[in-house]
């Protein structure tokens, strides 16, 4: 929190905490991966320069540089002994000025990681989920930035979620302004049609995601057609195939929409395919997207936990006395 490495259980704010009133945050969700080569972080850089421009955005100077949230992220899950973790690094606008004003109030950057299994259970990412179009319209450009990764932004997607939920079914789509398809609470979506990848252009509102960006590109090197353009609601229903793609669901193939089947009922070749690849280069088995990897060795190396941060017992056992995951935040 503030460059500094605190323990699970110390990691508070004030309850005056301006975000907590207004949302005035923006975030990331990124995912550490065991690899052959060690912990490694999927397209780290990506998602701070993100991260930087979400903040930017919001008019909020970030007080660090993405190389040292960076730095200070490798730091962090070699100090907890991680070999794999999802990241979640926060910037926000803290504690010492309320009202709608933001500009005087401090910003403040916390990153916390812990273990968290795949979002939408292992056995949607295998089989895949129903999902339901949401009565909640996507939040539109003209009232918020949906480019933009922000706290606030997410009460969309907890009403489109909660619907959903509530429904019996396991994801939302939602649309956009236009009635278009945008995306889900949390991924992007793709459909295939006739051997055709298509998915909703940066004009539908939607979070430029990278896993999609990762995805598109594994895509285009399998010599498979992408198309970036509008998608009618029917045309889900139509579909060969729909999947989603996000840092925390990873790929996850969707079998039926609105309780319409969608192909055979079950994970289409493509999105198979496609599952596969991503998931290789998500786990280091992939040498053509090495790149993407960034290898926690090649920066301070996974040492021995900081005591500082208190024993793997204490913080599990504080983590679930709060019914949180286990281990520490810093920044
Ligand atoms: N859309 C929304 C609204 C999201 O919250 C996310 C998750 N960050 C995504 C799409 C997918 O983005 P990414 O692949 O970068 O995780």
């Amino acid at each position: 929190m503030n460059g500094e490495f605190v323990a699970w259980e110390d990691a508070k704010v004030h309850v005056l905490t301006h975000g907590l009133h207004y949302g005035t945050g923006v975030f990331e969700g990124i995912r550490c991966y065991e690899t052959e080569l060690g912990p490694a972080v999927f397209r780290h850089v990506d998602h701070l320069d993100r991260l930087a421009r979400s903040a930017e955005l919001y008019y909020m100077p970030m007080p660090y540089s993405v190389s040292e949230l960076r730095g200070a992220t490798h730091e962090l899950i070699a100090r907890n002994r991680l070999r794999s973790c999802y990241i979640r690094p926060l910037v926000y606008r803290g504690y010492g000025q309320m009202g709608l004003n933001p500009l005087e109030a401090p910003v403040d950057v916390t990153i916390a990681v812990w273990e968290w299994g795949s979002y939408l259970g292992d056995e949607g990412k295998l089989h895949g989920i129903r999902a339901k179009v949401s009565s909640w319209r996507r939040l539109s450009p003209d009232s918020l930035i949906p480019h933009a990764k922000a706290s606030g932004q997410y009460l969309n997607s907890v009403l489109a979620k909660v619907e959903t939920l509530k429904a019996g079914y396991e994801e939302a789509i939602l649309l956009d302004d236009h009635g278009h398809v945008c995306e889900g609470s949390g991924e992007n979506i793709f459909l295939v049609r006739d051997g055709v990848i298509i998915t909703p252009p940066q004009t539908a509102s939607i979070l430029d995601g990278i896993s999609r960006k990762s995805v598109v590109a594994i895509a285009r090197d399998l010599g498979i057609e992408v198309v970036e353009r509008d998608v009618a609601r029917a045309e889900l229903y139509l579909a060969d195939e729909v999947f989603m793609t996000g840092t925390a669901a990873e790929l996850v193939p969707v079998w039926e929409i609105d309780d319409h089947r969608i192909g055979a009922g079950r994970p289409g070749e493509l999105t198979c395919t496609l599952r596969g690849v991503f998931e290789d280069a998500l786990h280091g088995r992939s040498e053509r997207y090495r790149e993407w990897l960034d290898v926690l060795g090649e920066v301070g190396g996974v040492g021995e936990a900081d005591p500082r941060v208190g024993g793997a017992a204490e913080r599990a056992e504080a983590a679930a006395e709060a019914g949180l995951p286990i281990e520490a935040a810093a920044g």
